[in-house]
């Protein structure tokens, strides 16, 4: 900042201010520069004014929620700019759980850096976002969602290409006026800047009475302020609120009333909620500055608010938080459609526990007041709201409240187990510190607020939430990485892709290291990767122990010595490649078939083929029972049987993405410009590396063994597939041939002679129990003489 304060004429001043004459000035309240058209000495920003806007908008024209988008897009359009479809709030593409800002949308890795890929430039999306950083402030000050619409404006520029701040804010402008019908003295630009991870720049946001309506980044350096260079494509990253400039042109007492369309009006209804309305008002202008933070918890925030009212909090608390709990469900439901219609799960790790806590946290306000209504309805009720614009969210609905109401199963259970813990604590007048406190709601589901309820007298430590979400995103990455410095080898031939059937070769040996690893300058052997376990065979009359591969360089572990600059006659194990092919072949077609069963939240959580069987794990949220078993096996085998062609594409990233979207990503993000792309017609598309079948029929059957829920929001598909596959089944069947002969009955006989066993057994069982009994009174009959 320091950097870009020493030039703030280079940095923040653009052309339209110097023609209109907006002036600079410094505010006398919070000491921030703004660039204002009018006399005034204090900024917009909400801390410095109330939300003036409420009950007078500054718009000449109230525009709708979709009517807002319709009109922007349109704009921008006009104006040469492409309008992208939104991107799913699940982010595939990029190590992020969740989309949550409109520019993540562009963020790709490569090379372990960040890298900027526009489909089209300049462009607009309307990007969906979810956060989960300020729960606790959202339903009181109107500007926080978890769920929320940005409306992102972006060009890359390159002195010929694109446009930069001038056109930037010229756009921004011209939509705040012309589009919206804002007066231009009403608009005030802040100066700010933006550090990203590698990357800085000045920025203009801009405030109308008390509320910023946009930000527009000028992303202009590479690295720190310490240490930074110009870069060479910039990047205008403009990012408007789609509910603010909805609400300032409404002027509601709420963001939430004209956002959420009838369904707010529902949930009163349904609730049942009364309050004072012109209280509501008085409180709403003032809820700006409202903010739960570090700083102030939410009981000081009341008292401060009861205060400014000229009520007691008994009122406030009658009045004002039945409606902030209505919009804290109506924005969770909203978040929780959305995040689990585009592939979300709720679960105990990562992005899976946010959607969780804002369930309970919904679902607890649904308690506390009573209220007869049910979370399912509200979701229900957005989706049918915003079919227009995401039809999407109807299609996937059955699937999103089936997954909501076993999640509310789960919740029921531990409240009830909870419920008695609550009681011991406030019988015993015990303060459980804050580790207990995280304890009880991770493995109780007991909230810090039940405990109050209950009458316990506790601080509910500042950041709750946040902190215990923070415990459950960090995810454990095992794994030793091989350490060879590879720098001076150059990247091994492949053979195995371009020319699969070659299983003997002749390779010259390039590099010794230490323990028997060797590079050679080609090689068929199939290095770990992708869930599929190595190649083995012999090399220069060497067991094959290992292989692994390291940048672009391939590393064989042999079970002796090679030498270096020798060469050597190479014999990868034909019969494991094959298995390892059909197990991993299968592994995509067990993975497409689970999402057609189950539903389009399947996502591969991870995969392992070995030779002698392979596992899948999808995320999902409850343990598969007998019949999706069947359904998926039976599908698979379908799949199989049709004889689909499997075909693989090198492409740019970008092209696949388009091409067949974000399930391309099953294994994770890729940090690579161009994907290998392995499509079994279009039923399944993934971007792998791995060695496949040409055809689904080569992969013979496809045997699932067991499925077992292995973590909350994962579950383990084992299987075999192929010569594998059909071994154990003439296995089984020698097996039941036998037990068949034994018992002296057909095999479609056995079920049958089987229940008559167990029933005799269990039978006979009963009297054992009834004759021990018998025997032990009669013993102690004897004692006690
Ligand atoms: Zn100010
Ligand atoms: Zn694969």
């Amino acid at each position: 900042m320091e950097f870009l304060r020493k030039d703030p004429e280079r940095f923040w001043k653009v052309r339209l201010f110097d023609e209109l004459g907006f002036e600079r000035k410094k505010c006398t309240k919070c000491g921030k520069y703004f660039w204002t058209l009018t006399e005034q000495e204090v900024c917009n920003d909400s801390s410095c004014r109330d939300y003036e806007f409420i009950g007078d908008p500054p718009a000449k024209r109230k525009l709708g929620y979709f009517e807002v988008w319709e009109r922007v897009s349109k704009f921008f359009v006009e104006r040469g700019h492409a309008v992208l479809k939104r991107f799913p709030v699940v982010c595939r593409w990029f190590p992020l759980y969740f989309t949550i800002a409109g520019i993540v949308d562009f963020y790709r890795m490569s090379n372990g850096s960040l890298d900027f890929e526009f489909p089209a430039n300049p462009s607009v999306v309307n990007q969906v976002c979810l956060r989960f950083n300020d729960i606790p402030n959202v339903g009181i000050n109107s500007k926080s969602y978890t769920c929320f619409g940005m409306i992102n404006q972006q060009s890359l520029y390159d002195g010929k290409e694109g446009y930069w701040k001038d056109e930037c804010i010229e756009l921004d402008f011209e939509l705040l006026t012309k589009v919206l019908k804002i007066p231009p003295e009403e608009i005030v630009f802040i100066e700010d800047a933006w550090f990203g991870a590698n990357a800085f720049g000045a920025c203009l946001e801009y405030h109308v009475r008390g509320l910023e309506l946009g930000n527009a980044v000028f992303t202009q350096f590479v690295g720190t302020p310490e240490s930074f260079r110009e870069m060479d494509k910039k990047v205008i990253d403009m990012g408007a609120g789609w509910e603010r400039l909805t609400w300032i042109t409404q002027g509601t007492p709420t963001s939430y009333e004209c956002v959420f369309g009838p369904v707010v009006e529902k949930l009163k209804e349904a609730c049942g909620v009364e309050y004072d309305e012109e209280l509501f008002l008085r409180y709403a202008k003032l809820s700006g500055k409202l903010n739960v933070d570090e700083v102030d918890d939410i009981f000081s925030v009341k008292r401060k608010i009861a205060e400014k009212l000229g009520v007691d909090v008994e009122t406030l608390e009658k009045n004002i938080e039945p409606l902030q709990a209505i919009f804290s469900i109506a924005d969770h439901a909203r978040a929780l459609l959305f995040a689990l219609s585009d592939g979300g799960i709720i679960s105990n790790v990562g992005g899976g526990y946010n959607l969780r806590v804002i369930l309970r946290r919904a679902l607890s306000f649904i308690d506390k007041y009573s209220w007869g209504v049910k979370l399912e309805d509200v979701i229900a009720w957005h989706a049918e709201y915003l079919r227009k614009m995401f039809p999407e969210l109807e299609e996937n609905l059955e699937h999103v409240v089936r997954m909501v109401e076993v999640e509310e199963e789960r919740y029921r259970k531990s409240k009830e187990r909870g419920k008695r813990l609550v009681e011991k604590f406030v019988k015993e007048n015990r303060v459980p510190s804050e580790e207990e406190l995280m304890k009880l709601y991770d493995s109780e589901g007991i909230t810090p607020e039940q405990l109050v309820e209950a009458g316990l007298k506790i601080e509910i430590p500042p950041k709750f939430y946040a902190r215990i979400t923070e415990l459950h995103m960090r995810e454990k990455e095992k794994r030793d990485k091989l350490e060879f410095d590879v720098s001076n080898v150059a990247p091994t031939e492949i053979l195995f892709y371009e020319a699969p059937e070659i299983f003997d070769f002749e390779a010259k040996v390039v590099k010794v290291f230490p323990e028997g690893w060797v590079v050679l300058d080609k090689t068929a052997f199939y290095p770990e990767s992708g869930g599929q376990a190595c190649d083995k065979g012999m090399i220069g009359g060497r067991e094959v122990l290992d292989v692994q591969k390291v940048g672009g360089v391939i590393l064989h572990k042999v079970d002796g010595e090679l030498k270096e600059g020798g060469v050597v006659e190479c014999h990868v194990d034909r019969e494991r490649r094959e298995r390892l092919k059909k197990h991993h072949t299968a592994t995509h077609i067990l993975n497409a078939a689970s999402r057609m069963v189950l539903g389009k939240h399947v996502f591969q959580h991870s995969a392992f083929k070995e030779e002698g069987k392979a596992r899948l794990d999808i995320t999902h949220y409850q343990a598969l029972s007998e019949e999706e078993v069947e359904r998926i096996e039976k599908l698979a085998n379908e799949i199989v049987a049709k004889g689909y062609e499997i075909v693989v594409e090198v492409m740019p990233r970008g092209e696949a993405e388009q091409k067949y979207g974000f399930n391309v990503y099953q294994g994770g993000p890729i940090a690579e410009k161009t994907l290998r792309i392995v499509s079994i017609d279009d039923i399944d598309h993934e971007a792998c590396c791995g060695t496949h079948c040409r055809n689904t029929r080569e992969v013979g059957i496809i045997h699932i063994l067991r499925t077992k829920r292995i973590a909350d929001g994962v579950v383990r598909i084992e299987f075999c597939a192929g010569d594998v596959a059909r071994e154990m089944l003439e296995r089984s069947k020698k097996i039941v041939e036998s037990v068949c002969s034994e018992l002296g009955v057909s095999s479609e006989q056995l079920p049958e002679k089987v229940e008559e066993i167990f029933e005799k057994w269990k039978s006979l069982r009963k009297e054992v129990k009834k004759l021990r009994k018998v025997a032990m009174v009669g013993r102690r009959g004897n004692e006690r003489r």
